[in-house]
This record gives structure tokens, sequence and C-alpha cells, in this order.
């Protein structure tokens, strides 16, 4: 009797196909009776759900830390690495290390130190000798570990030639799995390497090698694994099965092996990224909810051609093209303009919001912080010139006072303002537009993924607003960040993107150099000195010191960072003061400063009251001092190239020529990175070099924030994999968006468990 009719459950009716059941690779659901025909097949993915045959205690404890709970759950908690097993012959002293061996004898001895329990002292031998093993404080592994038991220990030799175990683990048949495929006897010996054993992530009450045992235990249900990927996915692109994947990297001899079952584990990743990303722009693009701005430019035109003081880049006049066939559709534009700063984003902004003026309808401009949004709503006033009597426009952000946010909010709900700046107090729940029909977002990168969806949101048609139709708004992201194409696929492949790669004529190229050396540097600064006189103001900018490179993550290493980024700082402010800029006025801005006294530091050398600023790099962003001319940039090798690139756009923004000096001790350290920059001025190309000279393993002290969706890729390394995987979601998705033909329904399902139902939302039309 099937298990389904006993139990007391009230069955649905036959002909019932809601109840939940499906068929495998299916999406149709499955009545009663067609459940209980089915045959049984594998792989049986079901299975995976089982719990993991572990009695209640310690280890179960921190295994559910973990949240290793299954059988399933175990497949998946993924190596971090493997560490070396050695062989017994090739254990060297004080060195920690892994060996796969199997006991001789093993006998409890007592300890005569009161309090102490017993020890336990075992030989063990491979095929390499043999060595005395001592288990502290667990008597009881004497009877466990009988002679002939094979173990995994991982462990220290001592001076006296003994194995002082720390982690030990059933090896069941682990020593299969320890030795390396191409094997010669003598070769084994001399290095003293047996394969390798893999590391997983570990916890409190639970080891790395108990993992390992653990998952020995569960390698048949690797047939239980289903298989995401089509067959014909597979063979083009040459990967592995899942099934078989997952084994690479628990079970591999070699750490090639581990990495090509990790190579295909990645694909998987990021493919379903990138089917979100791709779906998520089909499902925009079948909706046509978006106000289509299509009537002849006027005020736009009028715009450009009298108010503006300069003539567009052509990247600038592309990319309003492009943006005027966008805002054109029903179907809401979702693009992200990306220029470095300087590159006249702003323009290109002012230029879209007033298209959706002249329709009639409203447009706001969003910041990250109250400075931009202030900043950019005194631009947007001398920028519109004469047409300001033609355009509404407030600013709100959270300083903005109670009544006259109360009035302003009035006035967008009325449909009286055409033009809203402001900062994330532009999303608030409370904020009613009466007809929005384009929203820009400046600095996006700055703002978390909740705003973004609120955004997207601002104008919800589900929201209905008495006397308007709502209409989802046009949205036009800006970034200053300068990144490569794959990872600008990573992080917005949702997104159409265009890019501003040209700099405003009469730009000055920064006339970068590196210095080594003390007798360089002493050089460097008269050259500074040299503009100072000349009434030029400049910068010095320190890195963070050692200690807080090597700190963990986390908030004490953030304290950590914050003091000694304070004392790098003023302890070089002192220096200069007694020093080289000893007869000028100095002012210090760094980090861990309340934001008045930074405010008030930004003021003094804005106002020119101030001659240097000695900096952390806190100056990266919002600092517009035209008077500016020489940057010194102390220990540079111990910056990336985005952010070198991104402080030394601090100066050259003025008529006046200018220079950056990259201070390095003698020789210089991360000589390529620094190079780049002395001979390269446009950022996308540095963001390249970058991605190149990461990917040829320079080690680079600040890793880039923000690729960090994945769970086995790893960007920049794997853009490769990730430029397959974009492609092959492409095909996928052009072919079968819905995901509904067979050979997709089992990537739907993998999608579902990755990101939750909401990823998998359907796609109408
Ligand atoms: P960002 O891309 O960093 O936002 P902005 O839009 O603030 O850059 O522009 C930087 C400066 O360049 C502004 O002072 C702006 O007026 C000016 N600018 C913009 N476009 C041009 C142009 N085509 N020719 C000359 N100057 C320009
Ligand atoms: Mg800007």
């Amino acid at each position: 009797m099937s298990p389904l009719a006993q139990a007391d459950v009230k069955l649905p009716s036959n002909r019932d196909r809601d109840v939940g059941w499906r068929a495998f690779a299916s999406r149709e659901g499955l009545t009663i009776e067609e459940l209980l025909a089915a045959p049984v097949r594998w792989p049986r993915p079901s299975r995976l759900e089982d719990p993991l045959d572990v009695a209640p205690g310690k280890l179960a404890d921190g295994l559910k830390t973990l949240g290793l709970t299954s059988v399933g759950a175990l497949l998946e908690h993924l190596p971090r690495d493997s560490r070396d097993a050695r062989t017994v012959r090739g254990l060297r002293e004080g060195e920690g290390a892994t060996v796969a061996v199997q006991v001789r004898t093993i006998t409890a001895r007592p300890v005569r130190r009161r309090g102490m329990k017993p020890l336990v002292e075992a030989t063990v031998f491979d095929e390499t000798g043999s060595m005395r093993a001592t288990f502290f404080n667990q008597p009881w592994l004497a009877q466990r570990y009988k002679p002939g038991t094979r173990l995994v220990l991982h462990g220290r030799t001592t001076e006296r030639g003994t194995f002082n175990v720390a982690h030990h683990a059933l090896g069941s048949d682990l020593s299969a799995h320890t030795t390396p495929p191409t094997r010669d006897a003598g070769q084994v010996g001399e290095a003293g390497e047996a394969g390798e054993i893999a590391h997983y992530p570990a916890s409190e009450g639970v080891s790395s090698t108990q993992i390992l045992t653990l998952v020995q235990s569960v390698r048949d249900a690797l047939a239980d694994v289903p298989e995401a990927l089509s067959a014909s996915a597979r063979v083009s692109e040459r990967l592995p099965d899942r099934a078989g994947a997952l084994a690479a990297m628990h079970y591999a001899r070699s750490s090639r092996e581990r990495e090509e079952g990790r190579e295909r584990l990645a694909f998987e990743d990021l493919l379903l990224t990138q089917l979100v990303f791709l779906r998520r722009r089909a499902a925009r693009h079948a909706r046509r909810d978006a106000p289509a701005l299509m009537q002849a430019p006027s005020l736009s035109e009028r715009w450009l051609s009298n108010e503006l003081p300069f003539e567009l880049t052509g990247d600038q006049s592309r990319a309003i093209e492009t943006i005027g066939e966008d805002l054109a559709r029903e179907q809401a534009m979702q693009r992200l303009l990306l220029g470095e700063v300087g590159s006249g984003k702003t323009v290109v902004a002012v230029w879209a919001l007033l298209r959706a003026v002249e329709h009639g309808m409203q447009a706001a401009l969003m910041a990250p912080t109250e400075t931009l949004a202030e900043q950019h709503f005194a631009t947007l006033q001398t920028l519109l010139g004469g047409e300001q009597a033609n355009v509404t426009c407030a600013l709100l952000t959270g300083s903005t006072p109670a009544r006259r946010r109360a009035d302003t909010l009035g006035k967008l709900a009325g449909g009286e303002l055409s033009l809203i700046v402001g900062t994330h107090a532009l999303i608030e729940p409370d904020v009613e537009f009466a007809a929005l029909a384009l929203a820009v977002v400046d600095e996006q990168h700055r703002f978390g993924v909740r705003q973004r969806a609120a955004l997207e949101t601002m104008g919800d048609p589900t929201r209905p607003v008495a006397g308007s139709i709502r209409r989802a708004p046009h949205v036009l992201h800006m970034s200053a960040t300068p990144i490569p194409r794959t990872l600008a696929l990573a992080n917005y492949g949702d997104l159409d993107t265009t890019m501003l790669r040209e700099l405003p004529r009469g730009r000055q190229p920064i006339d970068t150099r590196i210095v080594s050396g003390e007798a360089e540097r002493a050089r460097a600064y008269e050259q500074l000195r040299e503009q100072l006189r000349a009434g030029r103001q400049a910068y010095v900018v320190c890195p963070l010191i050692a200690e807080s490179e090597d700190a963990e993550e986390g908030a004490a290493a953030a304290a950590v960072a914050v003091t000694t980024d304070m004392r790098a700082a003023s302890a070089e402010l002192e220096r200069l003061r007694r020093g080289e800029l000893k007869d000028h006025r100095l002012v210090l801005l760094h980090g861990g400063m309340k934001p008045r006294e930074k405010a008030q530091a930004m003021a003094q050398f804005a106002s020119g009251a101030a001659d240097v600023l000695v900096a952390t790099t806190v100056i990266e962003v919002g600092i517009d001092v035209p008077n500016a001319t020489v940057m010194v940039i102390e220990n540079a090798e111990r910056f990336g190239i985005s952010q070198l690139h991104q402080l030394r756009g601090r100066v050259g923004r003025g008529e006046h020529r200018s220079a950056c000096f990259l201070a390095t001790p003698h020789p210089p350290a991360g000589a390529a990175r620094l190079r780049a920059l002395a001979e390269h001025s446009d950022g996308f190309e540095l963001a390249e070099i970058d991605l190149r000279l990461r990917k040829e393993g320079e080690l680079i002290g600040v890793r880039q924030s923000g690729f960090g969706r994945h769970r086995i890729a790893c960007l920049p390394e794997d853009a490769g994999l990730l430029e397959r995987a974009r492609a092959r979601a492409q095909t996928i998705v052009a072919a079968d968006p819905r995901l509904a033909e067979p050979e997709h329904v089992l990537l739907g399902d993998a999608l579902e468990r990755a990101f939750g139902a909401q990823a998998y939302e359907p796609i109408p039309g």
C-alpha cells in the first residue's frame, strides 16, 4: 500500500492538479492518480532533504550552526581550499599537516598530573613509513580506533617526532583519494606530498576533518543531485555534470580536478544571475506601462542651443540620442550611464529631465548625500539659465523642515512641481507624484538594493491614486566608477549601459609621475612648493598604514583602520609642517573626524584659507577645487588602480596644468600598476588593465567590493566564465523566456532555489 493512502489526510480530487505535486522536469501539476502511478526513477532529489545521520550533541549543534542539517546541504558545503596531504615520511617538524594513515597499535596511557585525562598513543602508518601519534583528552579513542582503522589526522609533528593530533576523522576509503594520479615511488617520497585533502569551512564543535568524514559517508547521495543544465548546454560548454562537479570538489585527487569542478559550479552560479537579469529585462520589456515621451522637442532643444556655454562632446550627444529613443518607448528605460568624474553626466541628465518636463510630466534627480543633492540643485539653477522661469523645481532632503516638506509633497502630488532634486527622502512611502516620467539616480552604486527597488516602484502602476494613472517611470542610473564590461555585466546585467569615455574639451591631461626614493621625492615637493608660491593649492594623500591591512574583516578591524588611518594622516601633517611645507598653511582631513569637522576642513581648503589638504582617501568623492593643481600620493603602491585614478581626478579640474606624484619607496613596488597610471588617463582603459593585472596575480591591497553576489564564482578572476554564462543566458532567454521547455524546467527550479520564488516571476505576454 502506498504511504500516501495510509496517511490520514483528505486527498484532493483526482482532477485537481494544483496541490503542489509536480512531475520531475515539469512545471505541470500532477493528479493524485498520476502521482501514485508514477514510476520511481533516479535521481530522486527529494532524498537530498534527508537529515544527516548524526547523534545529538556538540557535533550536531556545530553542523546546525553551519546550516548543515541535510544530506543535500552537506554536499553543497564546498571545501574552501585543499590542504596538501603529506605522507608520513614527508612530514616536517613543526608544520601543520594532514595525513591519511592506518592504525597499527593504540593504547590509553594515564597521565601523572592530576585532573588530566589519559593520553591515547597510537602507532600509525602509510606506505612510506610509520610514526607515533598522540591524542589528547579523549581516552575513549583507544576503544574506538581499533588496529586497522583508516584515519585522517590533522596536526603537528613535535621535536621528538611524535604527531600531536588536533583533528581526526575516520578515513574509510579516503586513502584512495589522497593518492596522486601520476605516482612513482621516488617522487612521492621526496616531495612528501600525497595528493590533497579538501579543507572545509568549519565552526565551533565541528572541524574540517569531521566534515570530511561526513562528506565521505554521503557520497552515494550524489546520484540524487539534479542537473540544472541541459545536456546540449553542457556539451557545448564542455562542462561536467553537477554531480560530477560536486564529486570533483569533495573527492578530487588534484587541485586541477577540483578547479574543473569549481568552474562548472561557478558557471551555473553566473548563469543563474544572468538569467535573473535577462528575465527581469524581458519582463520589463513585456510590460508597456511607461509614459512614451514622443512629442517633438521644445524646451529641451531650446535649452541645448541657447543655454549651454559649451558644445557637447560626441559621447554626450550619442548618449542623449540613445536616451531620447529609450524615453520614447512605452517600456520603462533602465539605463546605466557610466562615465568617470568630470565626463559631463549632469548635462545629459538635465536634458533628460527637461524632456519629461516638456511633456507636462515630472522628473526626479536623486543623489546619495545631502551635500551632493544641494550641489545638484544649485547646478541645475545655473545650467537652466534663461529657462529657469519655465521649470518649477524644489529640493527635498532629510533636513528639509517639516512645513516646507509638507508643502513640497503637496505640490508634487498636485502636479505643480515639475522637477525635484533630493536624497533618498524622495523614495519615502508618502512621497506621491502626479505624473512621474523619469527618475535619475546619481552615483547609483552608493544606493542599496532596497533603495533601487523602491525607485522602480516610485510610480508603481499597482498603487492607484485618485485622478491619475500610475505609470512606471523611466530610470537613468549614473555612476562614476569606470569598470570593465565584464564586471558591469555581473553587477548591472539587468541594465542597458552607455559610456561617456570622452572628456570635455579643454580638459588638461594630468602629468603623472612615479617618484621613487628620497631624492626624487624631495624634487616633487620642490615642484609642489613652486605651485603654492604661484598661488595654487595642493593635496597630500596618505594611505592606511600597514597594520590595518592584515586585520580580519569586521567591526574591530574597521576601528583599527580608522585609528591607524588617523595616525598616518596626522603624523604626516606634523612631519610636513616641520619639514617640507613649513611656510604653508596645512589642513587635515581623515575618516575619524566628525562630519562637521570634515565639512569645516573642506570649506577652509575650498575657500583658499588653507594651501594644502593633507588627507586620507576620504577626499575621493565630493571635492571640487579647481585651484588645486598638485597631488602627492604617499605610498602609492598601497592603492589599487581605480582608487589612484579617482584620487588623481581631484586635480586637473581648472584652467591650470596639473601634476600628480605617485610616491613609492625605492625600488618601486606595484610598478606595473603605477606605470599604468602614469601612461593612461582613460578610466575604462585603466579598469581593463587593472583586471588584467589582477588576473596575472599582482597582489593588490584593496579589493573592489560589490562583486559578492556569487557563492562560488569569483570575480574578476572568473570574467571569462561570466562572458560565457551571459551568452548562454541570452540564448536561453531568447528561445524560452519562461523556462517552460522541458530542457529548461530544472534550470527554473535552480533559479527558484537560489533566489526564491520572486526571482522566478513569470514573464507576462
Ligand atoms: P560628472 O560626470 O562627474 O557628473 P559633470 O557633469 O559634473 O561631470 O561635469 C563636469 C564639468 O564639466 C562641469 O563643470 C560641466 O559644466 C563641464 N562640462 C560638461 N560637459 C562639457 C562639455 N561638453 N564641454 C565643456 N565642459 C563640459
Ligand atoms: Mg556627477
